[in-house]
């Protein structure tokens, strides 16, 4: 099977050119002016952007909040006609479970004939016993070169304290597995939300009054220094505030390698949209919380500076009727996580690249290109190149449209960005060269994505050992 798509505008984290594109197979075999192939299927991408499929390096398919089960991958088509075809998912280590067989098993019973782009894990610290340290290094021989522990959510099973992040970050180095941290003081946020609710203050605003920026701040300097101690990389995921960032940036120039990411929301959400009345403030608890524009600013000038190098979904898709309402008498009780996995490219266009915030090539790189890279998947992912797959996304600019759960493939009953007003989509895209959206429609099957293995060291690219 052979494609053509001639007179598009490739796109790369690098470089835009004109050029035509043979997909053999599932990869790009040819990239040329004027290609004259007799190719079995040809598309004319005229007008359009001709951009790599996205990598969303942070999703939460099927998380688990008490009772609360999010929408799982039978919702993956989401991603699809958001111009996302690489997803990668955090799963818990099971009490008792090795990070492997956790990962094994929410495959095999959640993902796998299931997803409908392509996907790769990242395993999340729940028991840090020495069998879990012991494993670390061998996890980049079943794909899974990423871990995350979560430095916040105190009491909860998937809390680390300082020892278990330090001996994680020593076990990892020289396997090549990179260390993900959720950066947030959990003793801190405890105390605050404890007096809140003591004051009769259970309101979903409450969320961000608890969670300020100052202990996602003391947090995220308190993980470099345990790296730069342990001399291992780190991966900072969802830095909100303009100071966090400036920790990861004036770490990474002093010479630590540290790295972090920022997500859609953060940019673009404020923390008013917590006041909203009649309990639609849950719809945007997330943690961290959401921030003032101050931050937003100072988060995009991060992006086109390259102190921050990724731009996730953080996609949580919790109901608001059914789940977010947990916590109606009582903020610290609703579910934390929206979802967003649809909105990511759409949001980015419509927010960075139309107001002159980023450019398209910054666009491509920290949607596709640098999450595949720190993931360890930019041998296939992230860049439209010869030898790679043909997940390729046909971006048309002209598009107007409006951001709405109706007309959303999230399964969630509501939107972090219901109305805004969105500029371009992605018309068609494909994955491993066969197309899955087509004028923005899925058109794809259940079951189509597979696991990517990911290779150790991603985050070697920028010279690190
Ligand atoms: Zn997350």
């Amino acid at each position: 099977m052979s494609l053509l798509i001639k007179n598009g505008t490739i796109v790369t984290a690098v470089d835009e050119y004109q050029a035509d594109i043979l997909v053999e197979g599932e990869q790009i075999t040819t990239i040329g002016k004027n290609l004259d192939y007799k190719a079995a299927e040809i598309v004319d991408a005229k007008g359009m952007y001709v951009l790599p499929g996205g990598v969303d390096q942070h999703t939460h398919f099927s998380f688990k909040y008490g009772d609360a089960v999010v929408r799982g991958f039978e919702t993956s088509n989401a991603a699809a006609v958001g111009g996302t075809t690489t997803c990668i998912e955090f799963i818990n280590q099971l009490t008792g479970k090795s990070i492997t067989e956790s990962v094994r098993k929410f495959e095999q019973e959640k993902v796998s004939g299931i997803a409908m782009v392509d996907y790769s894990f990242h395993g999340v610290v729940t028991d840090p016993t020495d069998e879990l340290f012991e494993e670390i290094p061998t996890l980049p021989k079943q794909g899974i070169p990423t871990i995350k522990l979560f430095m916040a959510y105190k009491g909860a099973c998937y809390h680390s304290d300082d020892s278990a992040i330090f001996r994680a970050l020593q076990a990892s180095k020289d396997a090549g597995v990179t260390i993900m941290v959720h950066a947030e003081n959990a003793d801190l946020i405890d105390v605050l939300q404890k007096q809140c609710l003591a004051a009769g203050k259970t309101a979903p605003m409450y969320h961000a009054v608890s969670r300020p920026p100052l202990v996602e701040v003391e947090a995220t300097q308190r993980a470099i220094y345990l790296a730069e101690l342990a001399e291992a990389p780190l991966y900072v995921v969802h830095v909100t505030t303009k100071e966090s960032m400036e920790v990861v940036r004036n770490s990474y120039i002093k010479g630590v390698p540290v790295y972090g990411e920022t997500c859609t929301h953060y940019l673009t959400l404020g923390k008013e949209n917590l006041s909203k009345p009649d309990f639609e403030g849950a719809k945007y608890v997330c943690s961290p919380a959401l921030r003032t524009p101050e931050h937003h600013e100072a988060l995009w000038e991060a992006l086109r500076k390259g102190w921050l190098n990724a731009v996730s979904s953080d996609h949580c898709g919790f109901d608001w009727k059914e789940h977010k309402h947990m916590g109606f008498d009582d903020f610290t009780q609703i579910p934390n996580g929206a979802p967003g996995i649809e909105n990511r490219l759409g949001v980015l266009w419509t927010a960075g690249v139309e107001t002159g915030k980023i450019s398209r090539q910054k666009l491509v790189d920290v949607f596709a290109t640098t999450p595949a890279k720190i993931n360890g998947l930019s041998d296939r992912k992230g860049h439209i190149g010869v030898g790679y797959d043909a997940d390729i996304v046909l971006f048309d600019p002209k598009w107007r449209g409006t951001i709405s759960a109706k007309t959303s493939l999230q399964g969630v009953d509501y939107n972090a960005y219901e109305g805004m007003e969105q500029s371009g989509r992605a018309d068609k895209v494909f994955l491993r060269g066969k197309l899955i959206v087509d004028e923005g429609k899925f058109i794809g099957q259940k079951g189509q994505g597979q696991f990517i293995k990911g290779k150790p060291f991603g985050l070697c690219y920028e010279g690190l050992k």
